[in-house]
């Protein structure tokens, strides 16, 4: 085809459907019902494919919703820094996020992270700098570092995705519009697990607005975070206690993106991890879906929340991320061993702990 033909073929319209770069494949990722827990249940089970964003995870909402919030204040301009203190997701998608703008990516996280994240992250272009593993009152913790770096560099942003409410507003203005949409405004319930508070907040907010309330928020909490006792006793946030395999969520604090949400909340629930590691494996033999620990955890809290509702209504949650991350733990018989947790998996999944 000669080049004119094909300008004019585009012209036409022929990729029409087609998004913009990696910033356009953010979101509308699809809401997929779960049938045997649906069955199981009598209501519909959905949860949205946040694993099908560009970068892997729910976390390139947020990711994209920072940046384009300081590009839209004018905190950065073209060729500037981004600067965040995080091991996890939200790194991922900030590494992404800068390579397609074109921005330097600074990250900041504790050196007892794995080598593969670092890898990672360097791999997509971002500037690692691993920190001694100290407690957040001290300043030398990551996240003051990653705060200290960006004041220090000129035409630097720190994105400081637990405190900065782009992080919510990002899942105010598309996870729940695209849910609401998706389930044509039937929603019954949305429930899902926080480590930022972003997800749950942007999203239950919207649900809530739209639906003049009739949309319930729940969230569901793995132990060592406080905020299912906070819920619990009307806001007294106890000492954590104990841990959870879940990575990415739990919480010590009331965050600026939970902020005063928390107390519009109508339910918390507590998983267990024998639960959620339970549901990994049942995801992935029953639907063929490999995903990671606080996926499961949010399908375990939606199936709870439905048997509470009782049949015929519809509860939403949110596939967070895939199992690549972390399958040389989750699938590892040592490990699972290790943190006590083979009893959790029934005999006729043990198949699939192959490492
Ligand atoms: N699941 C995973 C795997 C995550 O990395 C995160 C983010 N830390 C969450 C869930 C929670 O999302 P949010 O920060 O929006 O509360």
């Amino acid at each position: 085809m000669s080049p004119s033909v094909l300008a004019k073929t585009l012209a036409r319209g022929f990729t029409s459907r087609a998004v913009d770069g990696f910033v356009g494949s953010v979101g509308n990722t699809p809401l997929v019902r779960l049938a045997k827990w649906s069955e199981k249940t009598g209501c519909n089970i959905v949860a949205k494919a946040e694993f099908q964003n560009p970068g892997g995870s729910v976390k390139d909402r947020a990711a994209l919703g920072v940046i384009e919030d300081a590009e839209r204040k004018g905190l950065i301009k073209p060729g500037g820094t981004i600067v965040e203190g995080t091991a996890g997701n939200t790194g991922i998608g900030l590494a992404h996020v800068c390579r397609a703008k074109g921005y330097r990516c600074v990250i900041f996280m504790p050196n007892t992270q794995s080598a593969e994240k670092i890898d990672l992250l360097r791999m997509l272009g971002a500037e690692v700098h691993p920190v001694p593993a100290v407690a957040y009152d001290n300043p030398a913790n990551y996240n003051h570092q990653a705060r200290d770096f960006a004041k220090a560099t000129e035409n630097a942003v720190w994105t400081d995705q637990f405190d900065n409410t782009a992080n919510a507003l990002a899942h105010f203005r598309t996870t729940g519009p695209e849910i609401w949409e998706q389930t044509g405004g039937a929603v019954d319930a949305f429930v899902c697990a926080t480590g930022t508070g972003g997800t749950l907040a942007g999203t239950g907010r919207f649900l809530k607005e739209k639906s003049q309330g009739r949309t319930q928020v729940w969230l569901a909490d793995p132990p060592g975070s406080v905020l299912h006792s906070y819920i619990e006793s009307g806001g007294a946030l106890k000492d954590r206690s104990g841990s959870s395999i879940t990575e990415g969520i739990g919480q010590g604090r009331i965050t600026n993106n939970l902020g005063t949400f928390v107390d519009q909340l109508d339910g918390s629930l507590h998983i267990a991890d024998e639960k959620s590691i339970e549901m990994i494996y049942d995801l992935l033999d029953t639907e063929g879906f490999y995903l990671g620990a606080s996926s499961a955890l949010n399908v375990v809290a939606a199936v709870e929340l439905a048997q509470k509702l009782g049949p015929g209504h519809t509860v939403a949650t949110i596939l967070c991320d895939g199992a690549y991350r972390y399958q040389s733990r989750l699938f590892s018989k040592a490990w699972l061993k290790a943190k006590n947790l083979e009893s959790a998996i029934p005999s006729h999944l043990k198949k699939y702990a192959v490492l």
